[in-house]
């Protein structure tokens, strides 16, 4: 295991915002169109041959959270679930989200109200992917497990009470955490140790997590359709194509996106993006993770530097927030 570094942290964060912000123009399409825009505009944009690169830059709802919750590591110095809940409520209230995905805002509208942090969350069966979307900085946060467990769970948690979207945000910081630490990629290991993480949170989504080992061997169109009804009851379709919202596939599809080409980070979010659905969100987890194993500088600097919200918080203001926190976690 090596020592993580300050440009491993930069690349998770600005990883996540650029598969999201990527993602973000195609959020909610069906395959088709996304294989299309993979293999068309995102290829020129990658190549520097189509002048309006990756649309504006504007990442969404899943790394304005991210953010927010590495800015209150940064200014707690550990994990505050209060000081985090207050955060989820103020960037609602002030109607600075992006495509909100409906569990949160109405979590985030129980807290505005007063509820407490551990009383606001979206009961189950809702399940959704919001508390994973945000959990990477946890991963770059934590070196002990316990404690990334418990943290990943407890941020979660003030949205969604599901177990299963527990696991979900257990296994992008454990995913992060390894990846970070982790020399080379062996996959096997990999998936083990993630699924033993997750287990604590819901043994079904461990298992889920397992079924890697043998989607990994697959050809895509075999291992999308596999993963697409990971969790999903025998019986029942949820009409999308398709990776769902789904806490289960869309956590599963980022680390498989992750584990196909864990050199390659512009492969990745373009595995997570071209089979279609949720894309913002599984390309803003591979993103993450993908920068955290390869560092700020794998990923395409030309399309990095134009990430941004509503033209604040932009690569320079997060690649600054992204160092603190490599501080903060070292002194901490
Ligand atoms: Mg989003």
């Amino acid at each position: 295991m090596r020592r993580p570094t300050k440009n491993q942290f930069s690349g998770c964060l600005i990883g996540q915002c650029l598969g999201d912000a990527l993602g973000f123009l195609r959020e909610g399409f069906p395959r088709e169109d996304c294989e299309n825009y993979v293999s068309g505009p995102m290829q020129l944009w990658h190549q520097g041959k189509l002048d309006d690169a990756a649309g504006t830059g504007q990442y969404t709802d899943d790394s304005q959270l991210a953010r927010e919750l590495m800015q209150s590591l940064v200014d707690c110095g550990s994990f505050d679930p209060v000081d985090y809940a207050n955060r989820i409520a103020a960037i609602f209230a002030e109607d600075r989200i992006i495509g909100r995905g409906m569990a949160t805002h109405h979590a985030a509208m129980r807290l505005a109200a007063g509820d407490a942090w551990d009383q606001a969350g979206t009961p189950p069966p809702s399940a959704g992917n919001g508390s994973a979307m945000r959990a990477a900085p946890i991963g770059l946060f934590f070196d002990d497990r316990q404690q990334l467990i418990q943290a990943a769970h407890d941020q979660g948690r003030i949205t969604h009470l599901d177990p299963r979207s527990s696991a979900g945000a257990v296994a992008i910081a454990s995913a992060v955490f390894l990846a970070m630490r982790m020399e080379e990629i062996d996959r096997s290991a990999f998936v083990s140790q993630i699924a033993r993480m997750t287990a604590t949170l819901d043994e079904g989504f461990a298992d889920s997590v397992c079924e890697l080992n043998r989607c990994l061997s697959l050809p895509l169109d075999d291992a999308v359709d596999r993963i697409a009804v990971l969790g999903v009851e025998p019986g029942k379709s949820d009409h999308w194509d398709r990776i769902s919202p789904f806490v289960v596939p869309s956590v599963i599809w980022s680390l498989y996106s992750f584990l196909r080409t864990p050199d390659n980070y512009w492969a990745a979010v373009c595995t997570a993006i071209r089979v279609g659905g949720d894309v913002d969100t599984t390309a803003a987890m591979t993103g993450a993770i993908s920068g955290a194993h390869l560092g700020l500088e794998a990923l395409p600097a030309h399309l990095a530097i134009r990430v941004n919200d509503r033209g604040s918080w932009d690569y320079d203001d997060l690649v600054s927030l992204a160092e603190r926190c490599f501080e903060r976690s070292v002194d901490g």
